[in-house]
Formats: C-alpha cells, sequence, structure tokens
C-alpha cells in the first residue's frame, strides 16, 4: 500500500480533509477501501516475530490498529495539527481513554461542571471510585482554576461551548494555568467542531471528539478520537486503547473518513443557518432567551470572538410557561424532529431538563442555568425557509390556548 500524504507540498485544510492519509492498495481505488478484517496474515514466521518486535512496519490485530482505521486517525490528525491520533468506539470511549490513562489513585482532577452528561459521571462519579479526586467547578471563572488547584492535580477537563447553555471557557488562559502547575489539559471539542475551534493551538494538551456528531453529521454510526502528542500516546494511551479494546470498527472509520470529506461545507452551512435562526428567534414573541456564542447579547460575546470564528450550529433558546410551554412548542415541531442526538443533517431540538440532564436533578440544573423552558435546538442542513417557518409556528403554539 502507499501513502499519498508522503512527501506532499502542503494542501489547504479542505483538500487534507479529503486526500489525507490515504492507504491506497495495488487495486489503485479512488475511494479509501474498507477493510472489514481482524487479523493480517505474515508471509513467515520471521516476519511474524518481527512485527511483534516493532521490527517490520504493518498491522497485527484490528484492536491494535486497522488500514481502514489508520486512514481515519491520520485524516483527522493532520486536519487537526496534532502529532498523534487514535480513535475510539464513541465519544465516551474517547473521553474515558484520555482521562483514564493518564490518572491513578491519589490524583486530583479538576473540571468544568457544565458537561455533557455522561462526562460529568466520568469525572464525577467514575474517577472517585478508583481514588481519584475531582472537584467541579465554574468553569467560565479563570480564578475558581486557579482555586482548585492542589499538589495532587494532574488533569484539567472542559467542554466549551457547554451543553446545553453555551456556556465558554477561555481556553488560551486556562491553558496557560495548566502548564505553570504541569498540567495537562483535556478539551472536548465536540460542540465547537475542528471548523470552528483549534484547542492544541490555544495550548491545550489533549483534544477529545464524539465523531458520532458533527464528523459523521447524517447520523449513522458512533465514532470519537483522541488527539495528543506523541509523547502522551506512547506513555498513556497506546497501551491503554491497545489492552482495554474500545477501538473503532473500520467500517465505522469508513463512514467518518467520508465525514471529514464534507465537513467544511456542512459545518459552514449549518452555522449560517442557526446565527439566521438564533436571530429569529431572539424576535419572536414567546421566547425569553436566546443563547448562541456568535450573538453580541451571548454573556461571553467576546471570549466567542476570540476563540471560535463562527457561534456553531447550536442554539439554545428559552421560551414562556416553563416546562409545558416548552413542550408545547417541541410538539407543535412538523419538520424538526425530537432527538437527543446533534450535529445530524435533520435539524433536532431536545428538552434538556427532562431528558439528558433529568439525572442530575434540579439544584444541578438550576446552577447550571437549564430552566424548564430551555430546548436546545441542533441545526441541519435543510432548507433556511422550512427550518424558520416550522420554529416561528412552533413558538406560536407556547401561547395558544388548546
Ligand atoms: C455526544 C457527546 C459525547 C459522547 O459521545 P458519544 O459518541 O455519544 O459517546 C461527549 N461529549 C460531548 C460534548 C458530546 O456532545
Amino acid at each position: 500500500m502507499s501513502n499519498a500524504s508522503d512527501s506532499k507540498p502542503f494542501w489547504q485544510p479542505e483538500t487534507e480533509l479529503i486526500h489525507a492519509g490515504i492507504l491506497r492498495s495495488q487495486w489503485g481505488e479512488t475511494s479509501e477501501a474498507m477493510f472489514l478484517t481482524q487479523g493480517y496474515i505474515y508471509r513467515s514466521a520471521e516476519q511474524a516475530e518481527a512485527r511483534f518486535k516493532n521490527e517490520d512496519p504493518g498491522f497485527q490485530y484490528s484492536r491494535f490498529s486497522n488500514p481502514t482505521v489508520s486512514m481515519f486517525e491520520e485524516r483527522l490528525r493532520i486536519f487537526e495539527g496534532a502529532e498523534a491520533c487514535r480513535a475510539t468506539a464513541t465519544g465516551m470511549a474517547a473521553v474515558t481513554a484520555a482521562i483514564l490513562s493518564y490518572l491513578k489513585t491519589g490524583d486530583h482532577i479538576v473540571s468544568g461542571r457544565a458537561l455533557f452528561g455522561s462526562c460529568r459521571y466520568i469525572v464525577e462519579t467514575l474517577c472517585p471510585r478508583f481514588g481519584i479526586e475531582c472537584t467541579l467547578i465554574d468553569g467560565r471563572d479563570l480564578h475558581a482554576w486557579e482555586a482548585a488547584v492542589k499538589p495532587n492535580t494532574r488533569m484539567f477537563f472542559f467542554e466549551t461551548p457547554s451543553n446545553p447553555t453555551l456556556e465558554l471557557v477561555d481556553i488560551e488562559a486556562v491553558c496557560a494555568l495548566g502548564k505553570k502547575h504541569g498540567i495537562l489539559t483535556v478539551v472536548d471539542n465536540v460542540f465547537a467542531t475542528p471548523m470552528l475551534q483549534r484547542p492544541l493551538k490555544l495550548g491545550a494538551d489533549i483534544v477529545v471528539y464524539s465523531t458520532t456528531k458533527h464528523i459523521d453529521g447524517q447520523g449513522r454510526c458512533l465514532g470519537g478520537a483522541v488527539l495528543a502528542s506523541d509523547d502522551f500516546v506512547t506513555k498513556y494511551l497506546q497501551d491503554w486503547v491497545r489492552q482495554t479494546g474500545p477501538s473503532m470498527s473500520p467500517f465505522n472509520a469508513w463512514i467518518m473518513l467520508k465525514g471529514l470529506e464534507t465537513l467544511p461545507i456542512r459545518v459552514k452551512a449549518q452555522c449560517a443557518a442557526a446565527a439566521r435562526l438564533a436571530e429569529l428567534l431572539a424576535q419572536l414573541k414567546g421566547v425569553t432567551q436566546v443563547l448562541y456564542p456568535g450573538r453580541a447579547d451571548h454573556p461571553q460575546a467576546a471570549l466567542a470572538a476570540k476563540q471560535m470564528p463562527g457561534g456553531g450550529q447550536i442554539i439554545t433558546f428559552e421560551v414562556e410557561g416553563g416546562k409545558a410551554g416548552a413542550f408545547r412548542c417541541v410538539n407543535a415541531l412538523r419538520l424538526i424532529c425530537i432527538s437527543n442526538n446533534l450535529g445530524d443533517a435533520k435539524s433536532l431540538v431536545t428538552h434538556p431538563a427532562t431528558t439528558t440532564h433529568q439525572r442530575i436533578g434540579p439544584e444541578a440544573r438550576a446552577q447550571l442555568g437549564i430552566t424548564d423552558g430551555m430546548i436546545r435546538l441542533s441545526v441541519g442542513l435543510e432548507s433556511y425557509e422550512d427550518l424558520a417557518g416550522d420554529l416561528a409556528n412552533a413558538v406560536a403554539a407556547v401561547s395558544s390556548q388548546s
């Protein structure tokens, strides 16, 4: 197999997403091949021995690596500008691998508390079960990060923008604080996508993705990825991934490779539509709040402008009438589907208080600013006019007496 990205000139990012990392077989296929194989055949006992001693480059077993998965890892690695990338079966496998491959009993992790539900479970519930202390803080508050640092703090973890209230964390400032104290910073970059935010360039040590979201982009397969330095991957992540087995399937890697090819045009179109829809929602009677990082009235608009060259494709808005009002709105939608997923070509809404953030309880919801009237909208690729019409009708239903 030949690697087309050897000794080639530097391409623009959109070009890399279509050509980088390709491993062509002897057949010269145009599209990336899907290698549905568990194992690999050696020509001789000597070659098998050399392969296991890492003296003969190649594949051994698909829990370790697979050509299709490698193509995906390489393409994402080049786009993100990371030294190394490992793909995983889901986004949660990526988050778990990044955190648990590094931390051990007696260590301390500090995390922004506005987190995707399962991420919150990992840091708040799972880590302490293995003797890893966890402190959850308001990630927007730089002093809170500083105040939480202890001699045994070894990791910072946060997502920005956060789910569902789209709070931001100052990546550059938190990473600088981490560096000062020898703490590794892990950024969950799912909401921003690699199109809108480059945490590694802002000083992050590790970036994690749920590729289930925008990288697939069409709601098909689960997947995840960890991007980090060669040193981190060699010392910590590689053995974790090889031995505990959260490997991405070659089929899913093939879907993700194809997803990367269209990521820029999809995300650009979704962000443009989201910016217009946020504007529309803010003008509708019955909408009491619109949270969108691209709007001037976002509480952290200046930070958004500094670290994200676009507002993203998620909008969170609040309608009057609490839960009943939000349910009337959601139930009146005819085009936009009710689903807790995001980043799909289909526009999706969810009511966080009764779904994704039900488990954390009313106090934690209040602390995160998640109200009963809040609705999270993931903007898809449908026509803007159809989405705008559907939303306007649904919001009008909030105050109608029926
Ligand atoms: C979806 C998501 C995850 C988890 O990814 P899965 O692929 O569902 O395991 C983690 N973080 C964020 C911000 C997400 O949106």
